[in-house]
């Protein structure tokens, strides 16, 4: 179903692979937005999810009709790995990213990927029956801040076609500095540099978060860019779009992660 209306697009703060189990005050929300989305702008076509666990050295996109699901975590119990989350590909889309974000480039992954855990952890309750088509695009490790801000830019079209673009991180990540006594409270610099970003996202500007690594809290907040590059995917869109962004859900786990999620277009 394609629909005339322009999709949202948001940024999902994951947290642990656990989540696709649980229910807590997180899921229920992401469960509750695939039901807005639905309500307000129809079933999206289909899903682009940029996910933090598909870090690699280059952009690529899942180009298969039934991708696998991915298991790339350790140490959690066997129901977890027995997940599945068997959503379809949508290889027409895969293959229309080329021409959308050109000149820069994206390759076609037809066997080596699948759906990770930092998509499924989350579709699984935004769109349970896994009946929405989904293709995950990976977050290459060589670039820089605003080479994945400028892809993002240039995946807005997708928006205007019925495609619901969802990038999976954290804002903040810093699983060495994780301190189990602080329950779903955040160290300070994690709400600084969490609150920095949601700031200039609700102002509009998404472009302010590329130069974020002079933030003074960036180093402890982003030890590794994995899990903060997906939120840049956001910033871009917002940009081409000039819209201000909106918090679904804020919060943090453990002092160092924040489970912030935003949105455009809601
Ligand atoms: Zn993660």
């Amino acid at each position: 179903m394609t629909t005339a209306t322009t999709m949202p697009a948001v940024f999902i703060g994951h947290g642990s692979p656990m989540n696709t189990l649980e229910h807590n005050r997180y899921t229920e929300c992401w469960n509750e937005l695939g039901r807005n989305i639905d309500r307000t702008f129809g079933r999206p076509r289909a899903i682009l999810c940029v996910s933090a666990h598909w870090f690699i050295n280059a952009t690529a996109v899942t180009a298969m009709a039934a991708p696998r699901t991915i298991h790339d975590f350790f140490g959690f119990p066997p129901e977890l790995f027995a997940f599945e989350y068997a959503a379809p590909g949508d290889p027409q889309l895969a293959e229309s990213l080329a021409t959308i974000v050109d000149p820069m480039w994206v390759g076609l992954d037809h066997d080596s990927w699948g759906l990770d855990h930092g998509a499924w952890s989350v579709l699984c309750h935004l769109y349970p029956d896994a009946d929405v088509p989904v293709v995950q695009l990976s977050v290459d490790a060589s670039k820089p801040a605003s080479h994945h801000f400028e892809l993002g830019q240039r995946l807005a079209p997708l928006r205007d076609d019925g495609v619901l673009i969802v990038a999976s991180g954290n804002i903040v990540h810093n699983l060495r500095m994780l301190d189990f006594s602080r329950g779903e409270t955040g160290f300070d610099w994690a709400e600084r540099f969490d609150t920095e970003v949601r700031d200039l996202m609700l102002a509009g500007d998404g472009a302010g978060l590329v130069g974020l690594d002079r933030h003074p809290d960036y180093r402890r907040a982003v030890p590794t860019t994995d899990h903060f590059w997906p939120v840049l995917y956001l910033g871009g869109l917002a940009d081409a779009s000039g819209e201000k962004g909106s918090v679904v859900i804020g919060g943090y786990g453990l002092g160092s992660l924040s489970m912030t999620s935003i949105a455009i277009g809601m």
